[in-house]
């Protein structure tokens, strides 16, 4: 169940009044552009289109993963609607952009979901309040920071990249320095995001203890002016602070892209001024090329990516991407496995029977001699003849009947229940056992 988070209690009370103008400069603006997702004419070596909508960030994830193929990437990316209800797309970055580019800004609340386990780029999240740090340069911080990143990276991995792979998108506001930073070191990534959370760890204690003077001897620190090593701490109302927020460096992560913003806030992320980054001159979008590069986990050339790992002991390693294992990772991370059913045989012929979907759960009522599964990737409802938007669709088994149904969670096919489709006899064949027990208890009666 997805219950909408109420304004007032996502904002607080103090900017439910912004919210509600906002809202009201929303439903105006769109009378004015209705959201048109348009087709856009496809190359023949393109992918076909794709796009699946979901409420559930596991089951979004689990389709992104299992239909992406070796270069065609599918990624998952979550946007806000006007009833502040979260969805989940799963699409190929290309398409989304041309999907949303054309979204006023008021509403372009979406962000990429970093799935766990999967291979992504160094991030940064900057910010601190300008309010209480008048005397800060946040352009000269940025700077010093992507430096020591640089010589870290060098000194674990061997691997030397330069300022102009760096991704800088700004988002400051009155009163708020805000900025993304992204290592797009295209064929070079790290393993997952708590490994890159690792190192922007370390790069923070190590930084502590350096002006702490508990451990003076950081070659790399001690390139640097003192001073600008101690400008990368910003007051805060929690007293003094890294201005490099620690905690985006969890499980599916959801990070802002590039030209979105966080509801109500009107701090859509553009191209930094001092960014250095090297566009590619041919492009011939340079728009979808920035939202492309700057997203984290998409990495849509892995056939040469090597992948740097750092664990928390802080050992460093770098070996080569291997599609399959990661493939095989991410899906055991997502897909929990579900209780058979005790039919082997009605398994098997289930997971073939919901394709191109899959099974993703199974509940065996034994009371009612009734099986249920589950499914996920397909949506094709028999009530309405075409597939669900987002809900999903599940069978029942009806051991004594030896017939299967279609039934549906969506709400407006909640008593729906399909007409009967008979099963195999190789599959009912193994039912024998189930018609016989109630046999068995109707003849004693
Ligand atoms: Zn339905």
């Amino acid at each position: 169940m997805n219950f909408p988070i109420l304004p007032a209690r996502f904002y607080g009370q103090s900017l439910k009044d912004i919210h509600e103008e906002l809202e009201k400069k929303i439903e105006e603006a769109k009378k004015r552009h209705p959201v048109v997702y348009f087709e856009k004419p496809r190359s023949i070596l393109q992918p076909s289109r794709y796009k699946e909508e979901f409420y559930k960030q596991n089951e979004a994830l689990l389709n992104a993963a299992t239909y992406s193929q070796d270069d065609d990437i599918l990624c998952c990316f979550v946007f806000q609607d006007e009833n502040e209800k979260r969805r989940f797309i799963v699409t190929y970055p290309e398409d989304f952009w041309s999907d949303t580019e054309n979204t006023p800004l008021e509403r372009r609340v979406f962000y990429e979901v970093i799935p766990e386990h999967t291979p992504c780029f160094l991030y940064y999240d900057l910010e601190f309040e300008t309010e209480i740090n008048p005397e800060k340069n946040g352009i000269q911080m940025t700077s010093t920071l992507i430096d020591i990143t640089i010589l870290y990276i060098a000194k674990f991995w061997d691997y030397h990249c330069k300022r102009d792979i760096v991704i800088n998108l700004d988002s400051s506001r009155p009163g708020k320095f805000s900025k993304h930073l992204i290592f797009s070191t295209r064929d070079v990534a790290f393993e997952n995001n708590y490994h890159v959370g690792s190192l922007v760890k370390l790069i923070s204690s190590d930084i502590v203890k350096y002006l702490s003077h508990e451990d003076t001897n950081n070659e790399i620190l001690a390139k640097f002016d003192k001073a600008k090593i101690e400008d990368l701490f910003v007051e805060t109302n929690k007293g003094k602070k890294f201005f490099v927020d620690l905690n985006v460096y969890t499980k599916n992560r959801h990070f802002r892209v590039y030209k979105a913003t966080k509801w109500g806030k009107n701090s859509h992320l553009v191209l930094a001024e001092d960014c250095e980054y090297r566009w590619n001159l041919k492009s011939k979008s340079k728009e979808m090329e920035i939202f492309l590069n700057s997203l984290i986990s998409y990495i849509p050339r892995k056939k040469r990516l090597k992948l740097l790992s750092f664990d928390e002991n802080h050992k460093a390693q770098i070996q080569c991407f291997s599609h399959n294992e990661a493939t095989r990772l991410l899906k055991s991370f997502i897909q929990k496995e579900y209780p058979p059913s005790p039919y082997p045989v009605l398994d098997k012929f289930m997971s073939e029977y919901v394709k191109p979907g899959k099974i993703r759960d199974t509940k065996h009522m034994a009371s009612q001699k009734i099986i249920v599964f589950e499914v996920v990737g397909n949506r094709f409802c028999r009530n309405i003849n075409r597939w669900h938007k987002s809900n999903n669709i599940y069978y029942l088994v009806d051991l004594i009947q030896k017939k299967l149904y279609q039934k549906c969670h969506d709400e407006d096919c909640s008593s729906f229940i399909s007409s009967a489709i008979e099963l195999p006899e190789q599959v009912t064949f193994y039912f024998e056992d189930e018609t016989d027990s109630v046999f068995k208890s109707l003849t004693a009666e």
